[in-house]
């Protein structure tokens, strides 16, 4: 069996030689299994590195992994917004702040929307008559609303 001294915890003949060995990459629930790798494996800290002749090829694999999972979830936030009959401005405006192209720029899938947007837009996608007090809310988040009242100990927001 090949080995050699791991290049990470310098454990003598740490690493072993691997073959023909299948990886599922994961990325946003979207799976894409690359197979016939082969690489080298510490046994000691689990370092692993792939050899030259395929690790262009997972790391091309994630890559593409992450694309479509940005366009996917792009889609999902376009579907979502037009059943909602906001327009890509009044999305931002209302629901993730950000510059006016924001919402654009998720849907062609050149950036991942934050977590909390898109947990909202599926919320929403579940329960679209929450969109009124979404909206309601929104206009309510102005804190002039509130009176500070100071007491000895503390500070209380009373709502008024
Ligand atoms: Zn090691």
């Amino acid at each position: 069996m090949k080995t050699q001294q791991c290049f990470s915890c310098g454990a003598p003949q740490g690493m072993l030689h691997f073959e023909g060995r299948a990886e599922t990459l994961c990325v946003k629930g979207l799976e894409r299994r690359v197979d016939d790798l082969s690489g080298w494996e510490c046994l000691m800290c689990g370092e692993v590195e792939l050899d030259t002749s395929c690790s262009d090829r997972y790391t091309d694999a994630g890559d593409e992994l992450v694309t479509a999972a940005r366009k996917m979830i792009g889609e999902e936030m376009k579907r979502i917004r037009r059943k909602l009959h906001l327009s890509q401005k009044e999305a931002v405006a209302l629901l993730s702040g950000g510059g006016h192209n924001a919402f654009s720029r998720y849907e062609r899938g050149e950036v991942l929307p934050p977590k909390a947007l898109t947990l909202l837009m599926r919320l929403l996608d579940r329960y679209p008559h929450l969109l009124a007090d979404a909206q309601a809310l929104a206009e309510e988040t102005d804190l002039r609303k509130f009176r500070t009242t100071v007491h000895k100990e503390h500070e209380t927001l009373t709502n008024h």
